[in-house]
């Protein structure tokens, strides 16, 4: 029997190609599941969990979710928005972070979207593009193209792009000047809805252990030794998931304090720790967090 067969298997379906690959195989190795790699095959069977992974096109993964061939899928925010397909979303995955953006020649005099009006904008993301122009009330002809958007204004296809920006560094080499956000992404987890009802529990435990991994991800859990009277002043030091565990050591008024702090924190929280009486200070990494 192929993995294919057999419906029982829960079906993820999973980016075969782009940007998005790497960090969601990424997520999945780091939630635990143990498959093979993606390139080898269509469908990974996932060793240590009942379910398949179908590596498929990005553009496919919500019609594969949508249609019930796959139950759950990973996919960016602007395809769904693009796609217009109401698939529930069970979770932003922390990664694929990027907004899509009118832009304009840089040395043209363009400056706001109503300067757009009656002129021509390309984008890989049309639907998207009309919804936007329609709702600020801006008539413009959207050009829908499939790829190399940023070079439209040069070959002479439109005056405007709308165009999808992590860095901007792509839009400055090409002489492009970002004029408005239309839209925020990042990957997210979205589920078919006949599946999120009649497998319900399957899909939590999937969310639960890709959601554990990227809680654990912007933190850390702080170790440390200081004298007991100095609790107080440490405690409004630490102000972590829960309150912090203190633990009497054998040396009489000392304590251990072990807290969860964000990563971005401990750089700036380590010299007022040490200023507020702890020694010994250890910053271990988190690999889940199930609250
Ligand atoms: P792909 O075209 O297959 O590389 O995947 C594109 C998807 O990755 C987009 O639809 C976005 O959801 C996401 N993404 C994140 N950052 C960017 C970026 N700077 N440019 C294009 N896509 C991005």
């Amino acid at each position: 029997m192929t993995a294919l067969e057999g419906r029982e298997r829960l079906r993820l379906a999973v980016p075969n190609k782009g940007r998005l690959v790497e960090p969601s195989v990424e997520l999945l190795r780091d939630a635990g599941l143990v498959f093979e790699d993606h390139e080898r095959s269509l469908v990974a069977r996932v060793r240590n969990f009942d379910l398949d992974i179908l590596f498929v096109r990005t553009n496919d993964v919500i019609e594969f979710v949508g249609d019930g061939v796959a139950d759950l899928g990973i996919t960016g925010e602007d395809l769904l928005a693009e796609t217009g397909a109401e698939l529930p979303r069970l979770r932003s995955l922390g990664y694929g972070q990027c907004r899509l953006a009118a832009a304009v020649p840089s040395d043209s005099g363009y400056r706001s979207i109503e300067d757009l009006a009656g002129l021509r904008v390309a984008t890989a993301h049309p639907n998207t593009t009309r919804r936007f122009f329609e709702t600020e009330r801006v008539a413009v002809d959207v050009i829908p193209i499939s790829g190399a958007v940023e070079v439209a204004p040069r070959l002479g296809l439109a005056e405007a792009i709308v165009d999808l920006v992590s860095t901007g560094s792509t839009l400055v080499m090409n002489g492009l000047r970002p004029i408005a956000d239309v839209l925020t992404s990042e990957a997210i987890l979205v589920a078919n809805p006949t599946a999120q009802v009649q497998r319900a529990a399957e899909l939590a435990a999937v969310d639960t252990m890709l959601s554990a991994v990227i809680a654990a991800r912007d933190r850390k859990y702080l170790m440390m030794n200081a004298p007991a009277n100095r609790l107080g002043e440490l405690e409004t030091l630490l102000p972590g998931l829960e309150s912090p565990s203190v633990i009497p050591l054998a040396h009489a008024g000392m304590i251990a304090i072990h807290a969860v702090v964000g990563a971005d924190d401990v750089w700036a929280l380590l010299p007022r720790l040490k200023a507020a009486g702890a020694s010994g200070i250890l910053v271990l990494p988190i690999e889940k967090i199930v609250p």
